[in-house]
């Protein structure tokens, strides 16, 4: 790290095989530089690229020449390419906060021991997320980092939507619905506000559809009620994760199959959703230029899937205003987007075919045609600007736009 020149603060989002980061002002406003490290421990691949020139730089390792370790040296290595940088501070992206974290907190010793016993609870994210704020802390000791939980956005939940109906000693336990993607609503929240205000106040559903896929009913900017709950597996279909399961089944696969609890997590999270039906891809684009059946009824389950619990959200909020669509497959995929328009035809969307195929680019995001009760709009998401931004308020930067 160079110590001269603005202060930046730069953004980790550390997952199993991958790490995307991004550097901003101080203010966590303008992104200087974003990449990501790819293929961890199958096909290492580092790509970043440059904000104000768009130049794009490169590397490549063998499968054991980069683990978690060495690819977050990588990352630093990528920021110092930025001239005359000084990192002032890492935001991180930490999928849960348990009970007590309802808010971006900065971590110490404490807080990092907290965040650890959590491990259990998010077991496939939770450790990525966490190494690299203990790798950072061991090399660059005084360096302040934040962490940013996909959790708390869902805190404003009334006790109802987040309990299971189990004896209620467990939720006292934690075992309650939590919610997910919750930077991605934040940002959704805060740019709705910005291009259509009066919807942004109402009822609006947000579906984040990527290869985790969610969906969050929204009053007035907050969260009431999510398809996600205890772990990110629930709810909808995903791209390798099967979504909301009859309990009994687990029950049956682990009595009778005979399969351990390992196993089981590896089937739920890994080998279904979209994989698992189509038999060839997890990836939605893959799957829209295959001529296979499997492939079809893959999509047409994820598109079921998402219309279903649209109703069940609609529900819960009493009516709707506006369904936003989001992430890879939401701002991408008109195909997915006509589809769920369709099924949500009874709640009063009423589509348009042109203003769709084009993502709304020429109507402020609006799919829908004009008298449609419900406004459909496809808002690109912006989890790392979300977590820059909380990073700069909590360590006060913010102001300094
Ligand atoms: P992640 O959860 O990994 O951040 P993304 O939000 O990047 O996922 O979404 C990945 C999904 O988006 C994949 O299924 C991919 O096929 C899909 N996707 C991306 N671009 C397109 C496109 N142009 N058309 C259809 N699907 C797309």
């Amino acid at each position: 790290m160079q110590q001269s020149g603005p202060d930046c603060l730069a953004v980790i989002n550390a997952g199993s095989s991958s790490i995307k980061f991004a550097l901003y002002d101080a203010a966590g406003r303008d992104r200087r530089l974003h990449g990501q490290v790819e293929g961890i421990g199958t096909n290492p691949h580092l790509a970043w690229v440059m904000g104000d020139s768009g130049e794009r730089f490169e590397r490549r390792w063998a499968a054991d020449e980069l683990d978690h370790d060495s690819a977050t040296r990588e990352v630093f290595a990528a920021a110092a390419t930025m001239p005359g940088v000084r990192l002032s501070a890492v935001g991180h992206r930490v999928v849960h906060g348990g009970i007590f974290h309802c808010g971006p907190v900065r971590v110490d010793d404490r807080v990092l021991a907290d965040l650890a016993g959590l491990i259990p609870l998010a077991p496939l994210h939770q450790p990525h997320n966490l190494a690299p704020i203990k790798a950072i802390a061991a090399r660059y000791p005084d360096l302040p980092q934040v962490a940013c939980f996909d959790t708390a956005f869902h805190q404003t939940q009334p006790a109802i939507a987040q309990t299971f109906a189990l004896p209620r000693a467990y939720f006292a336990k934690g075992i309650r619905r939590y919610g997910f993607h919750g930077h991605s609503y934040a940002y959704i929240a805060q740019r709705l506000h910005q291009v259509a205000p009066g919807l942004a106040r109402g009822r609006v559903i947000v579906a984040h559809l990527g290869n985790g896929a969610s969906l969050c009913a929204m009053r007035d900017g907050h969260s009431v009620a999510s398809t996600m709950g205890f772990t990110a597996v629930d709810g909808l279909m995903m791209g390798t994760r099967c979504g909301a399961i009859d309990p009994g089944v687990i029950l049956y696969l682990m009595d009778e199959e005979g399969l351990d609890s390992r196993t089981v997590a590896d089937l739920l999270y890994r080998r279904s959703g979209l994989l698992g039906i189509s038999g060839i891809s997890s990836d939605m684009r893959t799957l829209r230029a295959s001529s296979a059946p499997e492939a079809a009824e893959a999509v047409a389950l994820f598109e079921y899937r998402v219309v279903r619990e649209i109703g069940s959200l609609a529900a819960t909020l009493g009516g709707v205003d506006a369904i936003v669509f989001t992430a890879g497959i939401g701002e991408n995929d008109s195909a997915t987007r006509a589809a769920v328009m369709a099924g949500c035809a009874w709640l009063g969307v009423v589509a348009d075919a042109g203003r769709n195929s084009n993502a709304g680019k020429e109507t402020g995001g609006r799919i829908t045609a004009d008298g449609s009760a419900v406004a459909g709009l496809v808002i690109p998401t912006d989890e790392e600007g979300m977590i820059a931004r909380h990073t700069a308020d909590v360590l006060g930067t913010a102001a300094k736009a």
